[in-house]
């Protein structure tokens, strides 16, 4: 059995090792050029079953490095004004993991150097009659496999072509994400899970991004073959501009501008940290979720995470559900490769379960919103 699995986000590549584990031939195709081509680096809080589908996935000798290169987030979550002042507390917190993306992308990448082509922008797929798969790349290259994984992310083209009436969601909205070193002047911004910061007309999101271990030095210690990113530690803010019919500035130095133009008189320390954020691991954020959809009928082609159930980052569950599909997928494939079940009742299996709850984190996340978003904000598409 050949797996094709398309994009090396972390969870296609979750999937990856977890099927390596299994002893199950699988490549990886992803479209960028390589796994520093784009920016990838924003805090990501993990935990509970996104967790423990990790670990299931990961080789037991990465779980000291991915302990090591990962961070605590727990503890209180306050509300504060614009000036600092605490308005209230929504409620601690506890036992989630604190992990970097790109960070955790290179973990997920060790030992599939083999495994994985980037430079490979998958653009369409066939059926073959010998009830196989082919993808076809943008560079005219090719693959077949038995089964097909679209983990193309939020504007899957893998989904686009299997499903091509299911709805995305782009909600208005002017995002930014930023991330600032770490200092001792920033660090009491965060004193537990995360800040809320209810300032008038905008609302921020404040998280801590501190290693346990520099995670390059980590990796050095405990699995000298595993490569991982010298990075510092930081704080991860979110915001949205408060007038989502304004300006929207491409780029991301616009989008801060506007923001910094907006926060005159705010506290010094919050107006700092966003003047201190670090232009290249800072971008501008889109806000999606996908509608449900019914199970499609199961063939060679199936999804995973956010190509099939994007969500807004609000309840911090998109990469634990890609996670979650990853290791089911794993398990239903094993028991396939050791003659218990064949292949499509095992996917067919895998999809019913995974659009329950990848549905039903979609619903939680935008219940979530209103914590996320600032109180004049309406959500509509655009
Ligand atoms: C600001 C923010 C904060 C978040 N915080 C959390 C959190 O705290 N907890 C949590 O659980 N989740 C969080 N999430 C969500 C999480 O980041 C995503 O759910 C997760 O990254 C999804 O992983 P994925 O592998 O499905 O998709 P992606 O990470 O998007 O990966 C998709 C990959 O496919 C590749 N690709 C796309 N098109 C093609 C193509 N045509 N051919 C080949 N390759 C292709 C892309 O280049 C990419 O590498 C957050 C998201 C954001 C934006």
């Amino acid at each position: 059995m050949r797996v094709l699995v398309i994009g090396a986000g972390i969870g296609g590549l979750c999937l990856a090792q977890g099927l390596r584990r299994a002893g199950i031939d699988v490549r990886v195709y992803e479209r960028e050029e390589s796994a520093e081509a784009r920016y990838q680096g924003f805090r990501i809080g993990i935990g509970g079953l996104g967790l423990e589908a990790l670990r299931e996935c990961l080789p037991p000798r990465l779980h000291p490095v991915l302990e090591a290169s990962t961070g605590e987030i727990s503890g209180e979550r306050p509300m504060v004004d614009e000036q600092l002042r605490e308005i209230r507390q929504l409620g601690a917190m506890h036992g989630g993991t604190a992990t970097d993306r790109h960070v955790l992308r290179h973990l997920l990448m060790a030992g599939l150097a083999d495994r994985i082509e980037f430079g490979k922008r998958f653009v369409r797929y066939t059926e073959l009659e010998d009830g196989t798969v082919r993808a076809e790349f943008a560079d005219g290259t090719g693959a077949t496999g038995d089964l097909l994984v679209g983990a193309d992310g939020g504007n899957s083209p893998v989904r686009r072509q299997l499903l091509p009436d299911a709805e995305v969601v782009t909600i208005d909205g002017n995002g930014v994400l930023g991330r600032t070193p770490l200092t001792e002047r920033f660090a009491g911004l965060v004193p537990g899970f995360g800040t809320v910061v209810n300032g008038p007309g905008t609302r921020m999101l404040l998280g801590k991004m501190e290693f346990r271990r520099p995670p390059h030095l980590a990796a050095a210690e405990l699995a000298p073959d595993v490569e991982l990113p010298e990075t510092g530690s930081y704080l991860r803010w979110a915001a949205f501009l408060p007038d989502p019919a304004g300006p929207r500035p491409a780029d991301w130095e616009g989008v801060r501008d506007l923001l910094l133009a907006h926060m005159a008189g705010w506290h010094p320390d919050l107006v700092e940290l966003v003047r201190q954020s670090d232009v290249v691991n800072s971008s501008v954020l889109t806000v999606r979720y996908a509608k449900p959809v019914p199970h499609w009928g199961t063939g060679p082609v199936t999804l995973l995470g956010d190509a099939v159930h994007v969500m807004p980052p609000s309840g911090g569950m998109g990469a634990n559900t890609a996670f979650r599909d990853a290791a089911l997928l794993c398990r239903e494939l094993a028991a396939v490769r050791r003659g218990e079940a064949g292949l499509r009742t095992a996917v067919e299996r895998y999809e019913r379960e995974m659009l329950e709850y990848g549905f039903a984190a979609v619903a939680q996340s935008l219940e979530q919103l209103p914590t996320f978003a600032p109180s004049s904000w309406t959500v509509g598409a655009r």
